[in-house]
């Protein structure tokens, strides 16, 4: 910070000297650190016994313990959306601390832009399908490859097509695209559902940020997109997203072209 010295004339200010002010961090990175290791730990541990309400539920989904009444089905359903909301948030919570620690680690490959599409479509189907949705792909005809991390880029695709079916009503659309672009491949997932207001754009893509609060946003946990951002920052590539409120949104992300892509599926001799 400069010290200016004012002797009553602006031109004439001079700079008598420097402020500087150090402040030690290494407090606030232990402390950090720390919540990010609780958080992992936390999160580790809970999978567990959720993996254990599971199996009891599954077993007396099954009867296998005597037959079951309509109110008591009604019952377990809430149960099991209820510890599927858990498992999701602690998975989540899980893939943060990993990320905030350093530890995202990427296993890229070639792999062909319509493949992650048809993944995360099968995934999603079934859940689009009992909403009364419709989801289709427009996959470009003779994409080049991309380098990516399959698993990491079909669980961003996935929960940017969760997040459609959640805030898009029965009735309406979705449709999943990989584009050209000169050094990367565009994939999108588009949907006519409720929109995003303009003033929130900028902050989706921060940790734990809901537009509407939990109530209204149907179980989420406001981690997704944020971790969607590391996943696809980590792998060169760039997230975004275009909304109209009352319209639908169209949300983006970019992976980069395999170099050697010529060397897919050919064979020399
Ligand atoms: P959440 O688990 O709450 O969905 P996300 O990080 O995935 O967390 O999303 C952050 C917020 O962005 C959501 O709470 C929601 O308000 C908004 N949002 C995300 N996707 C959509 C969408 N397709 N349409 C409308 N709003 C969305």
């Amino acid at each position: 910070l400069p010290v200016l010295l004012d002797d009553g004339a602006q031109e004439d200010d001079k700079q008598i000297g420097t402020i500087i002010t150090l402040k030690n961090v290494t407090h606030f990175q232990e402390m950090n650190e720390a919540k990010t290791n609780f958080v992992a730990v936390v999160s580790h541990e809970l999978k567990t016994p959720i993996a254990s309400i599971n199996m009891s539920l599954r077993l007396l989904e099954d009867e296998r313990v005597g037959p079951l009444n309509e109110e008591q089905v009604d019952l377990i359903d809430s149960i099991r959306n209820d510890t599927n909301r858990m498992k999701r948030t602690t998975a989540e919570l899980l893939d943060l601390s990993k990320i905030e620690s350093g530890n995202i680690q990427l296993n890229s490959q070639p792999a062909h832009p319509s493949d992650l599409l048809d993944y995360a479509y099968e995934t999603m189907v079934m859940q689009t399908d009992q909403k009364g949705i419709d989801i289709e792909i427009k996959c470009e005809e003779g994409l080049s490859a991309v380098k990516a991390d399959m698993q990491k880029s079909v669980w961003v695709l996935v929960n940017l097509i969760s997040n459609a079916v959640r805030y898009t009503p029965p009735g309406g659309q979705i449709v999943l695209k990989a584009a050209d672009e000169p050094r990367a491949i565009r994939f999108s997932v588009t949907d006519n559902g409720k929109g995003i207001p303009e003033e929130y754009l900028g902050k989706i893509f921060q940790k734990y940020f809901q537009v509407y609060g939990d109530k209204n946003d149907n179980g989420g946990s406001g981690l997704g997109l944020s971790i969607a951002k590391e996943f696809i920052n980590a792998q060169g590539g760039e997230i975004g997203v275009e909304s109209e409120l009352g319209k639908g949104s169209t949300f983006y992300f970019t992976l980069p072209k395999n170099r050697n892509s010529k060397k897919l599926n050919s064979y020399e001799a």
